[in-house]
C-alpha cells in the first residue's frame, strides 16, 4: 500500500472514498463533518437519516465506521467514523486506531482502492495533532488491507508537517 500525504481540502479528493471524521449522530456538524455535507449535498444525509432510523437508532459508536453515497463529491463513497474526543486522563488512542481500522474494512467491503483520511479528532475533537499523526500513520502501516492508497489529506502546514513527521 502507498501511502501519501497531502495539503489540501478532503472534499476535493479524487479517490474512491473520502473518510469523514463525523459524531455519533451522523446527523453533520463542523470541520470535516460540515464541509462533507456542504459540498456532497442532500443525498449524504438522506443515507446518514436512514442509518440512525435502521442499524444505528443510538448513534454510531466511537471507533466505528459505516459508509455512505458521497453525493455530489468526486468520490464515490463517504466512511463516517466517530473519532475519541481527547483525554488527558485516559488512553483513548485504542479508539483512534479503531477509526482507521475499521474505515480501512468499509474501504475493503467496497471494493474503494484509494481512501483520503482528515486527521481525525485532531480537530474539535481536541487531540494533540503530533499524536493523532502517530496514531494514523501506525495504524494505516500495519492494517491488512486491499486499498491501494491511502492519501493524508490535512488542512494546514503544521498538520502535514506532523503527518510527514510521523511517517
Ligand atoms: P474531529 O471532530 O474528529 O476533531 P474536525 O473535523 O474538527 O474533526 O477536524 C479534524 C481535522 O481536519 C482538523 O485538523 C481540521 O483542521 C481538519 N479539517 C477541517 N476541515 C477540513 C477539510 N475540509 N479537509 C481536510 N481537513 C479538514
Amino acid at each position: 500500500m502507498r501511502i501519501t500525504t497531502v495539503q489540501g481540502d478532503i472534499t476535493e479528493q479524487e479517490v474512491d472514498a473520502v473518510v469523514n471524521a463525523a459524531n455519533s449522530s451522523l446527523m453533520g456538524g463542523g470541520g470535516v463533518d460540515g464541509a462533507i455535507h456542504r459540498r456532497g449535498g442532500p443525498a449524504i444525509l438522506d443515507e446518514c437519516r436512514a442509518l440512525r432510523a435502521s442499524r444505528y437508532g443510538d448513534g454510531l459508536p466511537t471507533g466505528q465506521a459505516v459508509a455512505t453515497t458521497a453525493g455530489n463529491l468526486p468520490a464515490r463513497w463517504v466512511i463516517h467514523t466517530v473519532g475519541p474526543v481527547h483525554s488527558r486522563e485516559e488512553d483513548r488512542s485504542a479508539l483512534l486506531a479503531s477509526c482507521y481500522r475499521e474505515s480501512l474494512k468499509v474501504a475493503d467491503s467496497l471494493g474503494a482502492a484509494t481512501v483520503a483520511f482528515p486527521a481525525i479528532s485532531a480537530g474539535i475533537y481536541g487531540w494533540p495533532m503530533d499524536d493523532a499523526a502517530r496514531v494514523a500513520v501506525t495504524t494505516v502501516r500495519a492494517a491488512s488491507t486491499s486499498v491501494e492508497e491511502v492519501r493524508f489529506v490535512l488542512f494546514g502546514a503544521d498538520a502535514l508537517a506532523a503527518f510527514e513527521r510521523a511517517l
